[in-house]
């Protein structure tokens, strides 16, 4: 299929945001990133797992995620003989590569140990990864801890309140993609992933509805209504996908065979025909793609204008300093000239390919 846009424009979007988190000022610019929302154990993490295609996030029917991960996906070259490395790096573990997955695993275990103690503790100090690899769209994902109701561990008991007052912090920036996480075997009108997704984006026009365990559904029912958007319309609509099982994880099923058996799980039932652009982790990703692509095409005119207002003022303070170069003013004056040109070349990318998209 065609080379994904992404490649090409999200790499300026990524570098951007390294750029201000090396400032330490995230909230300067809002960029876009998709995040995951929903109940505990309704399988945020698994989604995001299939969507970048290798194991390498605590998933469990326990609270896994006790810290935002903020994970950089981002594509690299295929060598000439059509392989290509794939390895983790921690902004916390600065040079240190880990092509071992299942130790980026347990490094994200740890570090989060280190920061919200080992006994079940969520803080919302983030964790932040690059993911380098061939087989990746180039897109900042975002897996949040779930949202629980009582307070178990060292969990304080105003833990609901505190883990939404966190997901809300990334999800109400105009700039994220929500994927509101529900699974098919729980009452969508009990959603908590659509609740909060409704609070930060009431029009939804940056929520995707995801429907996860269409596997484990009650005998005799079935997820089609809920696809269609018969239940509770959704604007961007509902993707229906099949994660591994607990089981699956215990037996260290691989991705691969997950997305083979995804697909024939959706193959082999008549109630999911014709509804094909709604099934599966690929679609997900496409559509994701593509709603990317039109949300910074969208955001990019606001966000060159801040950047502009920003430059100007640091120009001034610039000014008011003299010509001291090596002052934080002067530098700071050179780096939004840098992201002004970033922001330039960023919009005549879109500007100039914005129909070619693909996934693989
Ligand atoms: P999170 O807490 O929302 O991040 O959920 P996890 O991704 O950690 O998943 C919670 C549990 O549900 C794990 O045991 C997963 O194996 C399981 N799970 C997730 N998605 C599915 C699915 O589509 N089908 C089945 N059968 N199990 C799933
Ligand atoms: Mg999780």
């Amino acid at each position: 299929s065609a080379a994904p846009l992404g490649s090409s424009v999200i790499p300026i979007v990524n570098k951007l945001q390294d750029i201000f988190a090396q400032l330490g000022s995230q909230s300067t610019i809002e960029l876009p990133q998709v995040a995951v929302v929903g109940s505990q154990s309704s399988g945020k993490s698994s989604v995001l797992e299939s969507l970048v295609g290798r194991d390498f996030l605590p998933r469990g029917s326990d609270i896994c995620t006790r810290r935002p991960l903020v994970l950089q996906l981002l594509q690299t070259k295929r060598k000439s003989d059509g392989s290509g490395e794939e390895y983790g790096e921690f902004l916390h573990l600065p040079g240190k590569r880990f092509y071992d997955f299942s130790e980026i695993r347990r490094e994200i275990q740890a570090e989060t140990d280190r920061e919200a103690g080992g006994n079940k503790g969520v803080s919302d100090k983030q964790i932040r990864l690059k993911i380098f690899s061939p087989n990746v769209l180039d897109i900042t994902l975002v897996d949040l801890p779930g949202i629980t109701k009582v307070p178990v561990g060292d969990q304080p008991s105003d833990i609901e309140a505190r883990i939404r007052t966190m997901i809300m912090s990334y999800i109400k920036q105009p700039s994220c993609l929500i994927l509101a996480v529900t699974p098919a075997n729980s009452d969508l009108a009990n959603s908590d992933a659509l609740q909060i997704a409704g609070n930060a984006d009431p029009d939804g026009y940056r929520t995707i509805g995801v429907i996860t365990k269409l596997d484990i559904m009650d005998r005799g029912t079935d997820a089609r209504n809920l696809l269609l958007g018969k239940v509770i319309p959704l604007r961007l609509g509902y993707i229906g996908v099949v994660n591994r099982s607990q089981e699956d994880i215990l037996l260290n099923r691989s991705i691969k065979d997950a997305l083979v058996a995804e697909e024939k799980f959706f193959r082999s039932r008549p109630v999911y025909n014709g509804l094909a652009d709604r099934c599966g982790v690929p679609q997900l990703a496409k559509k994701l793609n593509q709603i990317l692509v039109q949300h910074i095409k969208a955001i990019l005119p606001g966000l060159k204008s801040r950047i502009s207002s920003a430059l100007v003022s640091v120009a001034k303070e610039h000014a008011s300093y003299g010509e001291i170069t090596e002052s934080k003013a002067g530098q700071g004056a050179l780096l939004l000239n840098i992201l002004s040109k970033y922001c330039e070349a960023f919009s005549s990318m879109v500007e100039g390919k914005n129909e070619e998209m693909s996934t693989s």
